[in-house]
């Protein structure tokens, strides 16, 4: 280890914190070593961000592999991890490492979800045979679930960033405008405002469109008294927000009027079931208890939210009978919505934390129903 290493003081919730953590699990696995090959996971373990890692975590130490694109960014980037600059490719640079020290690395944790059966098959190959391959049961995952103080930071800045872009835009949100212009000025609002990009393709679905959950923003003009749906979220320091509001174009008929009153319902029935304790499924069925009490239930066919950190979606999701306790700390989305059929649709997302005694909005733009 480094003097660097050791005397980065951000490195007391950071890498080499996880790095313990993690071995920790590790080791009640029952395995010799962590094989990480999701680039999150790899980020979120040393700190490296380029787009070609492999990360092997041993008890006593981890090593890094990547290209020699990389050796001067994995210099400034990289804590707590040794780094190997691999010349023929970073799996063959593993394979090499685990044949070496073959005692060291018999039992290998790998995520299913992450290696492909060709990345085991050339871990295997020229001699490389011998591994016993041990499921890692969503370590990383799980730990990163539980964001730090300095995580939790940089996501109310992604989230106060997508809010202010938000409501920049809303001036430009009227007839005749097209969702991809809208969409352009949000990605634009997003980079110009600090942060590195959007953390997913902007949704805008207008009129009957925005009964698509997932639309993709198209060459459609909007018109008047259309519901627009703006989905939306920014990439700060590597971490995520998203969020959605729904407006209207013009005075909204009693039917979107009382649909968006009951969506809201249902996003603040959620919001106030979060505590720790309590299972992401108890936060769903808030939510979906709420519409069934309006008889929109039937309409609401997605889960109510999902973790938000590296990746916009992340443990834990917040679906029917998911079982997972909420922790304090845990970033969660909350996003019910009604989606009919030739009618339109209506979501409300914004980004909580979890507290010790319920929830914080991160989000920040105005819930209530805009007729623009
Ligand atoms: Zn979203
Ligand atoms: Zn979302």
């Amino acid at each position: 280890m480094s003097a660097r290493q050791t005397t980065n003081t951000e490195t007391r919730n950071g890498p080499l914190d996880r790095l313990a953590r993690l071995r920790v699990s590790l080791a009640e696995l029952g395995a010799d070593a962590l094989l990480v090959s999701h680039l999150p996971n790899v980020r979120y373990l040393c700190g490296f961000s380029g787009s070609a890692g492999l990360l092997l975590v041993a008890e006593s130490k981890a090593t890094l592999f990547t290209d020699s694109r990389y050796t001067f960014q994995a210099r400034e980037e990289v804590v707590g991890a040794e780094v190997r600059i691999a010349k023929k490719g970073v799996l063959r640079a593993l394979r090499e490492a685990l044949r070496r020290d073959r005692r060291r690395f018999r039992r290998l944790a790998y995520s299913a979800s992450h290696v492909t059966v060709a990345d085991k098959h050339s871990l295997e190959a020229n001699g490389g045979g011998g591994i016993r391959w041990v499921q890692d049961g969503n370590l990383v995952e799980k730990l990163r679930a539980v964001k730090d103080a300095r995580e939790l930071a940089t996501i109310r800045q992604a989230a106060i960033l997508v809010s202010d872009v938000f409501c920049r835009t809303l001036r430009l949100i009227r007839p005749g405008v097209s969702e991809l212009e809208l969409a352009a000025e949000i990605e634009y609002g997003i980079k110009r405002g600090g942060g590195s990009g959007p953390s997913f393709e902007t949704i805008v679905a207008s009129g009957e469109r925005s009964a698509w959950a997932h639309a993709r923003p198209g060459s459609k003009l909007l018109s008047k008294s259309e519901l627009v749906v703006l989905d939306q979220g920014a990439i700060i320091g590597g971490y995520c927000s998203d969020m959605t509001r729904t407006v209207c174009l013009g005075r909204a008929s009693p039917r979107a009027r009382d649909l968006y009153g009951a969506v809201l319902k249902a996003q603040q029935a959620a919001k106030q079931a979060i505590r720790p304790g309590v299972t992401a499924g108890d936060v769903d069925h808030a939510a979906r208890a709420s519409l069934k009490s309006s008889k929109l239930d039937r309409y609401f066919t997605h889960s109510t939210g999902h973790g938000l950190g590296l990746e916009v979606h992340e443990m834990p999701r917040l679906g029917k009978a998911e079982q997972t306790v909420l922790r304090e700390g845990m970033v969660l989305t909350v996003e019910p919505g009604v989606y009919l059929e030739g009618f339109g649709g209506i979501r409300i997302e914004d980004d909580v934390v979890v507290t010790a005694q319920g929830s914080d909005d991160l989000t920040t733009a105005p819930r209530d129903l805009l007729e623009l």
